[in-house]
Parts: structure tokens; C-alpha cells; sequence
């Protein structure tokens, strides 16, 4: 009939296949039969479908063996970490860093350069590049295939044509970022923002793994973020949604880099923490970080005010305690907009923690609905800085688990 998709049992061996490993990944290690149980497949599909992915290296046993209450222990399964393999980047405002992963998650191999200051966006393309190549080609040589790169840049993505519209940190537009990559390496590629790679991995390998709602902050330089709801990453219409950085906080503040005045990252992001820092300074207010860093002002790093509060320096402890206010601020809206479970805090400047989440917490006590409050949980990110790598992974097991030809299989050898 036109218009009615008719399933047929290719169809339904296929589903059910994605309905396994998306078990496994979620569960393992898991017996056949609690897979069974908890997909409410029967064991006969379950060994039958496993016997293939067993027989084509994508699952493994992992040699333990889980209690069972009655009878023989049941052997544990798993996806093999070494059936494939997945290349990501992260172009960072200070670095461009690339990562082998296997599927475990874990990174084999990695390395990084520094971007310097005002460096073009087609130089650090080359760069990336650069490091792409050196990549592929140590995995190469040992015959493991690679599923894909995913690039994650620190900006707004286009993700129906693959470009970087606008990196406000770097002043960088209109970057055909996928072009220029897919020009040079031929291997299936996604793009995407920073942010939302980094909630992604953490929703599937971290902090918010059984979340149904999360919301991901990277306090980087720069202050991003990524919503997931229901294990996809909200975003939008063109891939610009989930990205509370640039919402106006204060209608009378500070310029943006965006072209906004009082975005919540002109007041709450490490940049923000830094320039409190420098003006406290400035106003006479005495701080061993003057002393650190001899007098010169525009060297003052975020380690040195992290070391500095460790110390109970007062300028320091000032300034995280402002920072967390005004992220506060921005959280006590997005908690009542969203209501998620649990919050992660990500990038370099969740290292100074536990300066800034008693000022955060206040806040969102004093500002937040209670029911909302209630429910949420603030947690530090899993991978910490690693987590925009890892969301790479993510991207890629989301194609596993949802598209069944990511899938490193024959299809007729699975039907
Ligand atoms: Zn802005």
C-alpha cells in the first residue's frame, strides 16, 4: 500500500541486531540470557545473532564469568574494544589535539600542537591535517578499520554542510571545515561543536550515562555547552541550538566576542575569572599572582589562580566565588527550563571546583524552582578535558547503535 512501509524479516533481523549492541554497549558485561531478558528478544535470537557478531570479531567473550543464582555461571559478553577503531580531533583555542580511540572507550594514541595566537583558519586545517594522516597511518599497518574522523571545534557548526559559521575565541567565519578535510582524506567524517561532543561522551561513557536529561558545561576559555535529551544532543534546526554561552545575561554588559553585549561567557567563563583577577590587581588589592608572575599582568594563567586559591589568596578565592555566582545565575534559568537530572561540569576551569560550586550552589538555591533543584545533580565530567575526544566515540556509537551498516559486518552474512 503507498505510503506504508511493509517490515519485512530483514528488516526485523536488522532491528533486532541494533537492539543487541546497543544492550551490549549499554550493559556489558552481560550474559545471553540477561540480554534476553532485558531486550525481551527470545534466546534463540539472542545466541543466534551473537554466534554472528562473535564469528565476524565485533563481540568478544570476555573469558569472566557472572554468578547465576541456579546452574552453570554464564559466560559475559562484550563489543570488542579491538574491532574497529575511530580517529577525533578537538581544535582547543590554545591546541589542535588528535586521538585514536578503540571502542572501549579508550585512547591509544594521541598528540597535539599549539595554535599560536591569531593563527588562520586555514593553517590550523593544515595542521590538523597533518596529524589526521600521521594518525590513520598508525592504525593502518595494523589492519584494524577505522568507522570515521569526527572533528570537534569550538564554535557554532553548520552541521548540514559541515562549516564552522562562527569560532568568536578564534575570529574565525564561514569555515568549510568538512570540505577542506574530505578534500585530503577519504574516510566517513562528522563535524561538530566542542560542547556538544563533550556532552555526548559523557552521556554515553561519563557523568550522566543514565541521565535522560543532561546539560554539559565546558568552562573552557570560553564558556559552551550541550543538551541531551534522551541520548541525542539537541541541536536544532542547523546544529546551533543547545549553546547557552552566548544567551545575554546582563543587557547593560561587557562586549562578546560574538557581537552581543553581556553574554553569560563575557561574566562566567575562565576569560571572565582571569580578567577579575587582573583587575583586582590593578585596584591595588595585594596578591601573590602580582609576584608570580612579576608584574606582567597579561601572563597570569588560569593555573596560577587555581594554585593561588589552593593557598587562600584572597584575590583568587574573590574571583572564583564571582565566576561561580554568575554560572549560577545562568544555571538557575536553564534548570527551570529544562529540568535535567544531572549537570557536568567540563573543560580546564572545573579543576578549580571546589572554589566554584559554593557560590554556584547558592545561587541556584536562591534562584531555582525547588521541585527542579530537587532532582539535579551537579557532577565534574568523567574525562575532564578529554571529553569533546571521546564524544568522537560517541558520535560514531551513536551510528552503531542506530544505523546497522556502521556495523563493520556483511549484511547477508547477518540475515
Ligand atoms: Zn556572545
Amino acid at each position: 500500500m503507498a505510503g506504508l512501509k511493509t517490515i519485512n524479516h530483514v528488516d526485523m533481523r536488522n532491528r533486532n541486531i541494533t537492539i543487541i549492541v546497543n544492550y551490549l554497549y549499554r550493559y556489558a558485561p552481560i550474559s545471553r540470557a540477561s540480554l534476553a531478558r532485558k531486550s525481551g528478544l527470545n534466546k534463540a535470537t539472542v545466541t543466534s545473532i551473537i554466534r554472528v557478531l562473535i564469528e565476524n570479531g565485533f563481540v568478544i567473550e570476555t573469558g569472566k564469568s557472572l554468578r547465576k543464582v541456579i546452574g552453570h555461571p554464564a559466560t559475559a559478553l562484550q563489543v570488542n574494544p579491538d574491532a574497529a577503531r575511530v580517529i577525533g580531533a578537538e581544535i582547543r583555542a590554545e591546541e589542535v589535539v588528535v586521538a585514536v580511540m578503540d571502542l572501549s572507550p579508550a585512547i591509544l594514541w594521541r598528540e597535539s600542537q599549539t595554535i599560536q595566537e591569531g593563527q588562520k583558519a586555514v593553517s590550523v586545517i593544515d595542521q590538523t591535517l597533518r596529524l589526521l594522516n600521521k594518525a590513520y597511518y598508525s592504525v593502518k599497518y595494523l589492519g584494524i578499520p577505522v568507522l570515521g574522523i569526527v572533528v570537534s571545534l569550538p564554535g557554532l557548526v553548520d552541521l548540514s554542510t559541515n562549516t564552522l559559521i562562527d569560532a568568536p575565541g578564534m575570529g574565525w567565519k564561514n569555515v568549510p571545515v568538512g570540505e577542506m578535510i574530505q578534500r585530503e582524506i577519504h574516510l566517513p567524517l562528522a563535524i561538530g561543536n566542542s560542547a556538544h561532543m563533550g556532552s555526548i561522551a559523557e552521556n554515553y561513557f561519563g557523568a550522566s550515562k543514565d541521565s535522560e536529561v543532561s546539560l554539559y558545561l565546558n568552562l573552557g576559555s570560553t564558556l559552551s555547552s550541550g543538551i541531551v535529551i534522551m541520548d541525542s544532543v539537541l541541536s536544532g534546526a542547523a546544529g546551533l541550538a543547545s549553546e547557552a554561552g552566548h544567551m545575554t545575561i546582563d543587557p547593560h554588559g561587557e562586549k562578546c566576542a560574538c557581537g552581543n553585549s553581556g553574554c553569560w561567557d563575557t561574566v562566567a567563563s575562565q576569560r571572565a575569572l582571569l580578567k577579575r583577577v587582573r583587575y583586582a590587581i590593578q585596584r591595588g588589592q595585594p596578591s601573590l599572582i602580582q609576584e608570580v608572575v612579576g608584574g606582567e599582568l597579561t601572563k597570569i594563567t588560569f593555573s596560577h589562580v587555581l594554585e593561588a586559591a589552593k593557598v587562600r589568596d584572597e584575590v583568587a578565592l574573590r574571583a572564583f566565588e564571582e565566576t561561580g555566582c554568575w554560572l549560577g545565575v545562568g544555571l538557575s534559568g536553564l534548570i527551570n527550563l529544562l529540568n535535567p537530572e544531572t549537570i557536568i561540569l567540563g573543560g580546564s576551569m572545573s579543576a578549580g571546583h571546589e572554589f566554584l560550586l559554593p557560590a554556584i550552589e547558592e545561587e541556584i538555591q536562591k534562584r531555582a524552582f525547588v521541585g527542579a533543584v530537587k532532582d539535579c545533580q551537579i557532577s565534574l565530567a568523567k574525562y575532564g578535558e578529554d571529553s569533546s575526544l571521546l564524544g568522537s566515540l560517541a558520535v560514531v556509537y551513536w551510528n552503531l547503535l542506530n544505523q546497522l551498516q556502521y556495523i563493520t559486518l556483511s549484511t547477508k552474512e547477518l540475515v
